[in-house]
């Protein structure tokens, strides 16, 4: 293939996300969404906070009352109102997130007051402002006003929100139903013993991780060996569900039978082979509503191809809006010899004032140094080196805290 007609990877994304719509909504409990696509915009079904509530522990009062000393008449705890309504003089102890009792303006916290007497009246020597350490029902956000949209992601914070709010359940995308089919003869599972010239599949079980963490429920079909019968047997298996990812055989060489398989069996292919470094051969077609995904087997050209077009792919299906890898921009520490060619995805080391380090070795079958890396850095594809304290598109292959 000549220079220049390669399909440019930002292109390759936009192609791949035209053909993905949204899966059908289905309903969740709210505590089960983690990690999902809401469905529907929600509004607040209740007042938060549902009732007006201390925000320390301390006293109820008038405002008007202090400074001065106060008899205490009663307490409201939390999940316990009291039972009775303030009267002008006196003070009703209060915990935290307990109810204002009626007739009171304001708490005061127990810190800035004094026990005045054997009687237990309370003793305020400062005067409290109207409304001090009072959360008002509905300061958070009234019934009726806009919770969490369509598209919105689920997490820890927007569970808390949407069962706070009254919302028990959820209408979220179904997770997508994603085959991983690894190629080639020289496969074996891990932990077997390796005969001469094979290798552990390593792509599949790295797929399966990257899927589950998207959302994916995942199926693994054995690994196919280099064969049109073996091949066609797990493709089939595998065009049952939303998303098909293979890896391997994808490339030129005699053994390399994904994409005639693919076609043999309705895949409609939509691109083959992109301007990337490494993942040139990456295809991508659809059979019906599946995409089909034939990944590079070379284990960094897979988790490359994963992170640029399968992840983006996989939030698309859930309900992301225009989902795309998520680049921040940071300066490149050393020079970078250009690829006239291709965009590259270099594995980098982030420094301690944030500088983009190129990992020692950067082809595409050195996984373990790719696991030592902190993320991919986009070098643009040109001529001569990209100069240290080049600004560029770096990808985090953070796994977290
Ligand atoms: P292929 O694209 O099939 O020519 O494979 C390219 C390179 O990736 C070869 O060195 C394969 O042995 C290797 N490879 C292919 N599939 C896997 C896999 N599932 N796990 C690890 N390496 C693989
Ligand atoms: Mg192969």
């Amino acid at each position: 293939m000549s220079p220049g007609s390669l399909l440019d990877i930002d292109r390759a994304l936009a192609l791949i996300l035209e053909r993905t719509a949204p899966l059908e909504a289905e309903e969740v409990a709210s505590a089960d969404a983690d990690g999902r696509y809401l469905a529907e915009d929600l509004r607040a079904a209740i007042d938060l906070p549902p009732f007006t509530n201390s925000a320390m522990d301390g006293y109820a009062l008038r405002s008007a009352d202090t400074p001065g000393t106060l008899a205490v008449a009663g307490e409201s705890a939390a999940g316990r109102p009291a039972e009775t309504s303030l009267t002008p003089g006196a003070a009703i102890t209060i915990s935290t997130g307990a109810a204002l009792p009626d007739g009171a303006d304001a708490v005061v916290p127990i810190e800035a007051t004094e026990a005045a007497d054997e009687t237990g009246a309370v003793r305020v020597p400062r005067a409290v402002a109207p409304d001090a350490n009072v959360r008002h029902r509905g300061s958070d956000i009234s019934a009726g006003a806009p919770l969490l949209s369509a598209g919105a992601r689920i997490g820890p914070a927007q569970i808390a929100a949407l069962i706070s709010a009254g919302h028990p359940r959820v209408h979220c995308r179904r997770r997508p139903r994603v085959a991983i089919l690894a190629t080639g003869s020289e496969l074996r599972p891990a932990g077997e013993i390796l005969a001469p010239g094979e290798i552990y599949d390593s792509n599949g079980p790295m797929l399966a991780a990257a899927l589950r963490r998207a959302g994916a429920v995942v199926t693994v079909v054995p690994a196919a060996a280099d064969t049109v019968d073996a091949h066609r047997e797990a493709f089939t298996r595998a065009l049952e569900h939303d998303v098909v990812i293979s890896s391997g055989g994808v490339s030129v060489g005699p053994h390399d039978l994904v994409r005639g398989v693919g076609a043999a069996l309705g895949v409609e292919e939509v691109f083959w082979r992109v301007a990337l470094r490494p993942g040139k051969p990456l295809s991508f077609g659809t059979a019906g509503r599946t995409l089909v995904f034939g990944l590079p087997g070379n284990p960094v050209s897979t988790l490359v191809c994963w992170a640029l077009f399968v992840a983006p792919a996989v939030a698309a299906l859930q309900g992301a809006p225009a989902p795309r890898p998520a680049y921040v921009r940071a300066p490149l520490a050393t020079a970078y010899a250009r690829n006239p060619e291709r965009d590259e995805m270099i594995r980098v080391i982030r420094d301690p004032s944030g500088g983009l380090v190129p990992a020692r070795g950067q082809q595409s079958h050195q996984i373990s140094i790719t696991a030592l890396a902190d993320g991919l850095a986009r070098i643009p594809a040109g001529s001569g080196d990209l100069p240290a304290g080049s600004t560029v598109d770096y990808l985090s292959l953070s796994i977290g805290p």
